[in-house]
């Protein structure tokens, strides 16, 4: 795993080492999680990577999986302990996205029916060739990522 990385100026990193308090609801060497602060419904939950990195596709895959790991249990829970009856379970990446703090997290939002969070999102389409295109393009950058990164290896 890579070594771990630090924003002294990062809120996230801070509640991490507990230089700042938050409600933890459960910790682990790599990852924290806890009560957010301003809750879209009571229960909303944060998992945070202790390791300070920006965004998700800046995460060391090791550690992606980590907190992939520990979401289905706090699913469970956080859905158990407020009685709601789904959840989003949802990363904001990057500024235009809605992401606030630039110390990529999870956030774990408990749902219930005729709750004030509007959702889906308004939804729109491809035509003719738009779709074919689209998935040509991210499967090259794909293939290419994986080329780079067998080529570092070597
Ligand atoms: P983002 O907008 O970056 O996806 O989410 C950041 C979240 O962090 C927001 O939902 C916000 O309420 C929460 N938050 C911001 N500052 C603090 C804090 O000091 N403590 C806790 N527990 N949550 C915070
Ligand atoms: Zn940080």
């Amino acid at each position: 795993m890579a070594p771990p990385t630090h924003d002294p100026h990062c809120i996230f990193c801070k509640i991490a080492r507990g230089e700042l308090p938050s409600a933890r609801v459960l910790e682990t060497a790599e990852a924290v999680a806890f009560l957010d602060i301003n809750p879209l419904n009571p229960g909303h939950t944060l998992l945070v990577p202790r390791a300070h990195h920006a965004h998700l596709g800046e995460l060391p895959e090791e550690l992606a999986a980590h907190a992939g790991s520990l979401l289905p249990r706090l699913c469970r829970a956080v859905k158990a302990a407020t009685g709601a009856q789904g959840l989003n379970v949802l990363i904001n990446n990057g500024r235009v996205a809605g992401q606030t703090i630039e110390h990529c997290h999870w956030h774990i939002i408990p749902r219930f029916a005729n709750d004030p969070i509007h959702w889906p999102w308004p939804q729109g389409h491809y035509s003719g060739n738009e779709l074919s295109q689209m998935r040509s393009r991210i499967e090259s950058e794909l293939e290419s990522a994986i080329r780079a990164s067998s080529e570092a290896r070597s």
